[in-house]
């Protein structure tokens, strides 16, 4: 095998992956993380030759890199709000937009708040995340997808947070258990079917259908939440949901019809695009 020292390694890996359309980013991510160190230690390190043990397993990840695999999915992890979780393609690479729904969920937090339900947990990115930051909320995470509970089990032991997790379909889970919250958050499918043609294939050919996709213009799933909120939260109780970024004034329009919901307020994103939307709940 040829010799490469690091700064030549990661260059042809920039042209590899520019040439396929790809961000560059994703060469150092991979040699940061094979390698355990961190940019800077690499960049002092440019011209030591690669071990042979670090180039192998680095040239077989960059196969996996150029067909389009997500970095994620290829190092088994996923960084989300300064915490490391384990994910796999039975699971959604939870994203940035979705810090921001913490953040949010975060601030909006009363010292009266006690339990607190994520729909649609994935890896477990939400649930935990709140659970950590604020440990004295019980916090409830359900899935529709078994695979995906066994994996927020595991982050959840890892991170050592104490959620307890629910299989099944939206709040069914809870209705079961007779689980009232005070607070629920969730960031479920919600991509339309007609977008599946815009998105990329790094999303659509790994990430699974299950927790990108919903029918009725990706709106089915937030419907099926608020027809049983009644069951499950308690007057006033807080609903944050990530929406779409087209999905904002259609979901506040269609709330505002059908529930007695106040405070209702949208919120946009890092990127000035409609992103989330919470409300305290009055109906009952
Ligand atoms: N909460 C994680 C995050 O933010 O990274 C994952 C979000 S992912 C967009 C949506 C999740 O909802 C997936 O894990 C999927 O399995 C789950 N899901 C899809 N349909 C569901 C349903 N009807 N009831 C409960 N969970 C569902
Ligand atoms: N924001 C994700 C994406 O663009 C989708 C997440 C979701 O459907 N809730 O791929």
């Amino acid at each position: 095998m040829d010799n490469y020292n690091f700064q030549q390694l990661l260059k042809e890996t920039y042209d590899g992956l520019s040439a396929r359309g790809f961000e560059t980013s994703r060469a150092d991510w991979l040699l940061e993380d094979i390698t355990g160190m961190s940019r800077t230690e690499i960049a002092l390190n440019f011209r030591e030759n690669v071990p042979e043990h670090i180039l192998n397993q680095y040239l077989s990840y960059r196969e996996r890199m150029y067909k389009g695999e997500p970095v994620q999915y290829i190092a088994g992890f996923a960084e989300f709000y300064g915490r490391k979780f384990k994910v796999n393609r039975d699971v959604l690479i939870p994203r940035p937009e979705t810090e921001e729904l913490v953040y949010q969920t975060l601030e909006m937090l009363n010292s009266k708040n006690k339990i607190l339900c994520d729909i649609g947990t994935g890896s477990g990115a939400i649930a935990i995340s709140l659970k950590k930051e604020r440990p004295d909320l019980s916090v409830f995470a359900t899935d529709i997808s078994a695979c995906a509970i066994s994996i927020a089990k595991e982050n959840a032991e890892m991170l050592d947070a104490q959620v307890e997790f629910l299989l099944g379909e939206t709040l069914k889970p809870l209705i079961d258990k007779k689980i009232k919250v005070d607070v629920l958050v969730s960031n479920p499918p919600y991509i339309s079917y007609e977008e599946q043609k815009e998105m990329s294939g790094t999303v659509l050919d790994y990430e699974p259908h299950l927790a990108l996709f919903a029918p009725d213009d990706g709106l089915a799933i937030y419907k099926d939440i608020l027809s049983n909120l009644d069951k499950v939260i308690t007057k006033g109780g807080l609903v944050i949901f990530e929406i779409g970024h087209l999905q904002g004034d259609i979901l506040k329009a269609y709330i505002l019809e059908h529930y007695n919901v106040e405070n209702l307020k949208i919120i946009k994103d890092i990127n000035q695009n409609n992103r989330m939307i919470q409300f305290n709940w009055m109906n009952q």
